[in-house]
């Protein structure tokens, strides 16, 4: 029987919910890619399929998302770049042989220069962290309003006042919080 393992939260930015697969950083820490085979499944479900990872790719991969969410949440208030987070993120970046490719249906694919390749589809997360970090992108990296998480991700809404990193998750639990609150106080 395969043992349950914590969702994985699923944002349309490949780099912050690279970062999500820790969340609740300062707070209950849930780690959402506990296994090599977790990992797998995780670059699965964002178009970067392999076949398999080892103990020592995971830790890769692990070291790059905590140096992808060191940068980000120093980017995010505007403090220096942590130098050593830049250097982990370059040398995935560079470290990796992914190709992007075009279907006919005009969608982007990223084929990895074989299926047990971790660090291709890693250098993918890091070129996608990069173009984040170098501003390239329309949108702005700020830090979650919740507490507990206080996760770096990518505002694209128009007035770049989103507060939360998933509104599904720390969202609704304020929303939660605040209405148990309310109501609490109109009962007095
Ligand atoms: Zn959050």
């Amino acid at each position: 029987m395969r043992a349950r393992f914590p969702d994985f939260r699923l944002g349309n930015v490949l780099a912050t919910s690279f970062t999500g697969t820790l969340s609740e950083r300062h707070g209950n820490a849930v780690e959402r890619i506990p296994t090599p085979h977790r990992l797998v499944d995780w670059l699965a479900v964002n178009g970067l399929a392999v076949d398999s990872s080892t103990t020592a790719q995971l830790a890769l991969a692990r070291e790059l998302r905590e140096s992808i969410h060191a940068a980000a949440t120093a980017a995010a208030i505007q403090d220096p770049l942590p130098a050593t987070a830049v250097q982990v993120i370059n040398d995935r970046s560079s470290q990796g042989r992914a190709a992007a490719v075009l279907t006919s249906d005009g969608e982007r694919r990223w084929l990895l220069s074989s299926a047990s390749c971790v660090e291709d589809a890693l250098s993918v997360i890091a070129a996608d962290a990069i173009s984040i970090l170098a501003g390239e992108r329309d949108g702005k990296l700020a830090l979650c309003a919740s507490p507990t998480c206080q996760a770096a991700f990518f505002d694209t809404s128009q007035s770049r006042t989103r507060k939360w990193c998933d509104m599904n998750t720390c969202g609704n639990r304020q929303k939660k919080a605040r209405f148990h609150a309310n109501q609490s106080t109109s009962a007095k």
